[in-house]
């Protein structure tokens, strides 16, 4: 009797034994790739692991051919690896546009560069127009469109800070978001105003050399400037302001990526007011925008 229940036991632990050194052989097949995602299957039995590991393997790969089954075989071909693929490796480099403002402002206060005691508003309503009476987040945006498409045309890739007018989006934040995407620079549009009607031209604005925080952007920004008020002077027939450096702006300040700023001209002068809101004024505004950005990434490639 004793010796039937021990052989028994024996049976069973043996049979157990095996059971479980068969379990884990086959746990490390099934889930080897998916043990990072699958903590729990380790430890638990084999059916558990075996079904889950299978749908891991296969519910991924299914559902991405899934909605290109019913296409034709070359669209098949063209998987969705290979399309995102493309664009990335034929760009010429991000360019990130700002278009300046947006429909309210913000008073709240920011520091005018990181670690700085002294603050500005967050974002300003900007001008407007005196003989349109359009909003210069108006203008801003209608332009930097237009630059996007020239832009993509001549092979960047572009992204903006704002594409709609209901967006509550601080200079600090706008030049971090810019900073974030690692472009290759950050171009914010804008249109200026004055006390005087008189006052009209474009000017294009880059970091003053003696700000501590943009000094490893401060060449290549002078840089793009210069090469943007060149392609703006060539492309229209607009009085050119020349360009200036600043050292109290908070979209410069906080920017890691080289940085400029254009005033397309002055809002407050009813006549340029008006040829700004002219469509085949503003196509040549921002292509030859796109032209000085253009020729800005071809120098730095030298
Ligand atoms: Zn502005």
């Amino acid at each position: 009797m004793s010796k039937l229940q021990t052989s028994v036991i024996a049976a069973l632990l043996a049979f157990g034994a095996v059971s479980l050194v068969i379990a884990y052989a086959q746990v490390p097949e099934g889930s080897s790739r998916e043990s990072a995602l699958l903590p729990a299957a380790q430890t638990e039995t084999v059916p558990s692991v075996v079904p889950s590991s299978t749908e891991a393997n296969l519910t991924p790969s299914e559902s991405a051919i899934a909605p290109q089954s019913s296409q034709s075989q070359p669209a098949q071909a063209n998987t969705p690896d290979v399309a995102a693929a493309v664009p990335a490796s034929v760009s010429r480099g991000l360019i990130y546009l700002d278009p300046g403002h947006q429909r309210k402002g913000n008073a709240q206060q920011e520091p005018v560069s990181p670690g700085s005691r002294e603050t500005k508003a967050k974002v300003t309503g900007g001008t407007r127009g005196v003989a349109t009476g359009k909003p210069e987040y108006v203008l801003n945006l209608e332009v930097a469109v237009l630059l996007k498409e020239a832009l993509i045309a001549r092979g960047f890739e572009v992204q903006m800070t704002r594409e709609d007018h209901d967006v509550d989006i601080s200079n600090a934040e706008r030049a971090e978001m810019a900073n974030a995407a690692d472009a290759q620079l950050a171009v914010r549009i804008h249109a200026d105003g004055n006390d005087s009607p008189k006052a009209k031209g474009f000017s294009v604005l880059y970091p003053d050399a003696g700000v501590r925080s943009t000094q490893s952007i401060q060449p290549a920004s002078q840089m793009a400037a210069a090469a943007i008020l060149e392609a703006l002077k060539a492309g229209t027939d607009a009085a050119s302001r020349g360009m200036v450096a600043r050292s109290d702006l908070s979209g410069f300040n906080w920017s890691k990526v080289p940085v400029v700023l254009i005033e397309l001209g002055f809002m407050t002068n009813p006549t340029e007011d008006k040829q700004l809101s002219e469509p085949e004024y503003q196509q040549q505004l921002a292509d030859a925008i796109a032209d000085g950005i253009d020729s800005y990434m071809k120098n730095k490639e030298d």
